[in-house]
């Protein structure tokens, strides 16, 4: 369970394959001729039906495969046309049906896939050819996905798609390209009942893109607007977010989109256990400062503007205070906003998911309470960074440049400004918790989901409660990027 959730977080092929199955029929299917050949093999559980049916033809083949059951089943496929390749995988715990259809032909290989499945399900496509290759991945624990998926390689060109709906306890899709050039990808992931779609197509020839939109709960999080921004610089984005799942329990979301132009060894992401990175700091004594719309808080001289200001920057202080560096922009002892704090008014009203055009000077960053993010998501952080900028941690560790960092809440949900820290639920929002919790993405720190994390600011918390104050980890994970209190 837990390491299955982590993979919501982590996204990495490797982390879904630790999925427990224990299949027990062993089937292997081989097809072969002149530069063309396809396998599958085929683990699965005694409940489950088969058919595989082959066509061969002078230097083609053909193959529909289809599986129906339940239980344990893995099932892998390697199409080959030249030393064109393309592959798929799906693990399945649960409900399973899939489609497979693959044809190798001249310097061709195509494969189409269509897996539904309830239960523990993962499901992933690849194509490569030459220095390209594409990859499609999605995974669901305790829940539903249906998904159709497609990997094309042929003569240095690789593309692969797919169009997924996941709903469950926690679930992540993945879609990679890569080139000579560049390599881009887009990860989403979440931890909490929750619904992910993903509808997105991945190109690589002399360069790698994806086009496309991911969406979390109904609200669209990447579109292809913000892809083709990413696709023609280097420039990541990750939004994180937190939202309200069906149980009525606070859950995690986060969907990141990178290009970098060179294939790159730096880990984008680490995690100690304890605390977790993003893969991007700000630069030193920048310091940052939100510009917090007036939108919906009522103008600048309200007294409920004036309590937002406040409990923001009482949210931004607690981690100022705790580090060596100036992170943000005032005074940390006092909350007024204006030009010389943390926080300075608005009256712009910018649109969530879009990049203002931040430098890393600690300027264009924003906040709002907005009608535009919907649903059950309660807020949710844009952080925008460099992929070919970097900056050092006091340990000398390298980071991504962060260029811009937006945070919006939900304006459709009730907020209150609580008078003290609190373990009771409460079905109106506290903003300095919140605030809190997303200005640690802001500085680059990740989102946390184990059992052992609930007291933490980067974790998920419980419904309504309150909590104002770092956790030892996360000040330890604050230190790993700007150093302790010298
Ligand atoms: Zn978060």
């Amino acid at each position: 369970m837990t390491t299955l959730k982590r993979m919501a977080h982590v996204l990495t092929l490797s982390y879904i394959l630790i999925m427990s199955v224990n299949p027990v029929l062993g089937i292997s299917v081989s097809y072969g001729t002149d530069g063309a050949s396809s396998s599958t093999n085929y683990n699965l559980d005694t409940s489950t039906a088969l058919k595989d049916v082959g066509t061969l033809g002078d230097g083609r083949i053909s193959r529909i495969s289809q599986v129906s059951g339940s239980g344990d089943n893995e099932i892998s496929y390697q199409t080959s046309a030249k030393g064109n390749n393309v592959n798929s995988a799906i693990k399945s715990s649960g409900v399973l049906s899939a489609t497979t259809s693959t044809i190798a032909s001249g310097e061709v290989a195509f494969l189409s896939q269509d897996v539904a499945g309830s239960g523990d399900l993962a499901a992933v496509v690849q194509g490569k050819s030459g220095s390209t290759s594409t990859e499609q991945m999605n995974a669901v624990l305790n829940g539903y996905a249906s998904a159709s998926m497609n990997a094309l390689a042929g003569k240095d060109i690789s593309k692969s798609g797919q169009s997924t709906t996941i709903s469950g306890d926690a679930g992540a899709t993945s879609s990679r390209s890569n080139s000579a050039e560049n390599n881009m990808a887009v990860e989403g992931g979440f931890s909490g009942s929750g619904d992910l779609n993903t509808d997105l197509t991945s190109v690589a020839a002399d360069r790698a893109g994806i086009y496309g939109t991911n969406s979390f709960n109904g609200q669209e999080v990447v579109n292809n607007d913000v892809l083709q921004g990413i696709a023609s610089g280097e420039l990541s984005v990750s939004a994180n977010g937190i939202y309200e799942d069906r149980k009525g329990d606070l859950g995690i979301f986060g969907v990141t989109a990178t290009n970098v132009l060179k294939p790159s060894q730096d880990k984008l992401s680490e995690d100690n256990g304890v605390f977790a990175t993003t893969g991007w700091r700000w630069a030193d004594n920048v310091p940052i400062q939100y510009q917090l719309s007036t939108n919906l808080i009522g103008s600048s001289t309200s007294t409920n503007a004036k309590l937002w200001a406040r409990e923001i920057s009482e949210g931004a202080n607690e981690w100022d205070l705790n580090t060596a560096k100036n992170i943000f922009k005032g005074s940390d002892t006092t909350n007024t906003p204006g030009s010389t704090n943390v926080i300075a008014f608005t009256t712009k009203v910018r649109k969530p998911g879009v990049y203002y055009g931040g430098t890393g000077d600690g300027k264009n960053n924003y906040m709002a309470l907005t009608k535009a993010v919907t649903g059950s998501t309660i807020a949710v952080t844009w952080t925008w960074s460099y992929t070919d900028v970097y900056v050092y941690g006091p340990d000398e560790t390298r980071y991504k440049k962060a260029a811009e960092s937006d945070i919006y809440f939900n304006g459709n949900m009730k907020w209150r400004a609580a008078n003290s820290e609190s373990t009771d639920t409460n079905s109106i929002f506290d903003i300095r918790t919140i605030a809190t919790h997303e200005v640690g993405h802001t500085l680059g720190l990740a989102d946390l989901y184990g059992s052992e994390d609930t007291s933490k600011t980067m974790y998920g918390y419980n419904n309504g409660q309150v909590d104002w104050s770092l956790g030892n980890a996360d000040l330890l994970g604050l230190w790993k990027l700007y150093g302790p209190v010298s």
